[in-house]
């Protein structure tokens, strides 16, 4: 009865319009969760990750993971990759792949451990960083063949600043086609299998998600509009439909192909399975960077990044920075509070030392990156911070005597 009354109480949590922080991480009660319902394949408001009795599903599955026999699990995957193996000197498995620490290590394992014959497939960052472009050309002379898919660059520009403009999400565009871009290739390759690194609910998504190893379909067979009996007016992308975009911009339906995902009969009928490695290895991403490392001579950024500590993750697209920021904007938490919380949950820093740093960077400006940014998306400074303004949560924002805008309930 006790636990009941206590679940309904933190239920209301996720209601409030101020913010409430786990007690075990840093992250708040905004955290959105990815919604396959909307049109977006965005966060709402109203779905947020799950707090109960003030602890948020993160941490509780940190703790559950404990308990999983990943023994098993291994012999799990041994099983998956002995079903998938070809002797014909194909690819078996497709293998997206940034060129960073999680990639190259889910890559590398399977490579190494079960003898797989994994193609690397990029999905161009929208710009890449030195690091991140060194660091994918330096993966490839490991041995590993790599495709780069480019969607058409002009559009891919237009969409990220619609969707900067209209979602405050600059990157919804790019996850769109990373998403997809794996099970895509491997119905061109003839490979069955695909393996992305981790479920996103490791991180606060719903727990019972991560005992899941495959990927839900609806995220990589949803945006097929090429071919699609339905309307155009119901596919959405960077916050508009598909139609809209066609006649406001002068554009035709075959400079979107980069973007239409394959079609879920087509996956049924060949048989492709997506899987998560996270589900088949206790997932820690301090882990992989440091196998990423000795094994593959994977580098990390010389510098911090603007908005956080760390410099192994997330380095390699400039635009990365303001993806962040724009969290920070809308859900009072930027790129320090999703660092420090990982980071928190594998034992690597205390709760304390993670809310020092998220005090100290989750406020930042992407100002490295901030004129090629403004190059990339084609608008002044005076539009971007126009746009910032927009997209600030007055709900959480306020400002000092001074006229700066802080958030109202700061983590303690
Ligand atoms: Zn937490």
């Amino acid at each position: 009865m006790l636990k009941k009354i206590e679940t309904n109480i933190t239920n209301e949590i996720n209601n409030f319009n101020s913010l409430v922080y786990c007690k075990l991480c840093v992250i708040n009660n905004k955290r959105p969760v990815t919604s396959l319902e909307s049109k977006n394949f965005i966060g709402s408001k109203k779905n947020t990750t799950r707090f109960t009795d003030g602890i948020c599903d993160a941490c509780k599955w940190a703790k559950e993971k404990n308990s999983i026999d990943w023994e098993k699990r291994e012999e799990e995957l041994k099983d998956l990759c002995k079903k998938h193996r070809r002797t014909d000197g194909g690819y078996d498995v497709i293998v997206p792949c940034s060129g960073g620490k999680d990639s190259r290590y889910v890559a590398h394992y399977l490579k190494t451990k079960y003898g797989m014959n994994p193609l690397t497939v990029t999905w161009k960052p929208h710009m890449h960083t030195d690091i991140g472009l060194k660091n994918v050309l330096s993966f490839i002379d490991q041995g590993y063949d790599n495709y780069l898919i480019s969607p058409n660059g002009k559009l891919q520009k237009l969409l990220s600043r619609l969707a900067f403009e209209g979602l405050g999400h600059p990157f919804q565009p790019f996850i769109i086609g990373q998403r997809h871009v794996g099970p895509k290739m491997a119905l061109s390759t003839g490979a069955k299998l695909v393996f992305y690194g981790e479920n996103v609910a490791e991180y606060g998504n719903n727990i019972e998600d991560n005992y899941s190893p495959i990927m839900d379909p609806k995220l990589y067979t949803s945006f097929n509009f090429l071919n699609s009996t339905e309307n155009l007016e119901d596919f959405f992308i960077s916050g508009l439909p598909i139609k809209k975009i066609l006649k406001d911009y002068n554009l035709k339906l075959r400079d979107f192909t980069a973007y239409n995902s394959p079609d879920l009969k087509q996956i049924i009928n060949k048989k492709i399975e997506v899987h998560y490695m996270s589900y088949y290895r206790k997932w820690i991403p301090q882990e992989n960077y440091y196998y990423a490392v000795e094994k593959t001579g994977f580098e990390p950024n010389p510098e911090r990044r603007d908005g956080s500590y760390s410099k192994y993750a997330g380095i390699d697209d400039k635009m990365e920075d303001l993806h962040y920021f724009m969290q920070y904007i809308k859900f009072g938490m930027g790129r320090a509070t999703w660092d420090a919380a990982q980071e928190i949950r594998t034992n690597i820093i205390t709760r304390d030392e993670g809310i020092a740093l998220v005090k100290k960077y989750d406020h930042e400006y992407p100002k490295i990156y901030l004129n090629d940014i403004l190059e990339y998306l084609s608008i002044s400074e005076e539009t971007f911070w126009d746009v910032i303004d927009k997209h600030r949560n007055r709900e959480l924002f306020t400002k000092d005597l001074l006229g700066n805008w802080k958030l109202k309930t700061v983590i303690n």
